[in-house]
């Protein structure tokens, strides 16, 4: 019983300190003025499939202001290291000057559950 209970405070402690980690990677990350001045705005839609419930469409507006974070979370609560991250996607979308692009991703996180959220996303930059 003791033993069940520590093992959850440790879960949550961890889990306490992925989110602060994400938060300082946030904040280290810089504006998207900064990184990309040729950027006026991204728009990130994603429509995120869970199995078993439905589909729920989110989207992130980035301004020049805005942190250049492109990492968002897995919609499983309790997921461990997952997560979606579109930093990839969106730094090659500027390099080449695109303005669209589509795609598929699933949650990497590690452990066991099957509730992972997968995402279909589409990014649109508009540039100055
Ligand atoms: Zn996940």
């Amino acid at each position: 019983m003791r033993n069940e209970r520590n093992m959850n405070n440790n879960k949550h402690a961890a889990m306490m300190e992925r989110k602060q980690d994400m938060m300082q990677q946030r904040r280290d990350a810089g504006s998207v003025a900064t990184h990309f001045p040729e950027v006026a705005t991204i728009v990130m839609n994603m429509t995120y499939n869970q199995s078993g419930s439905k589909s729920i469409l989110r989207t992130f507006n980035f301004t020049p202001n805005s942190y250049a974070f492109f990492i968002v979370n897995c919609l499983r609560k309790d997921c461990v290291d997952g997560g979606f991250d579109l930093t990839k996607v969106i730094t090659e979308m500027i390099r080449n000057r695109r303005a669209v692009a589509k795609g598929a991703l699933s949650c990497e996180g590690t452990d066991s559950s099957t509730n992972h959220s997968a995402i279909a996303y589409k990014v649109d930059i508009h540039y100055t």
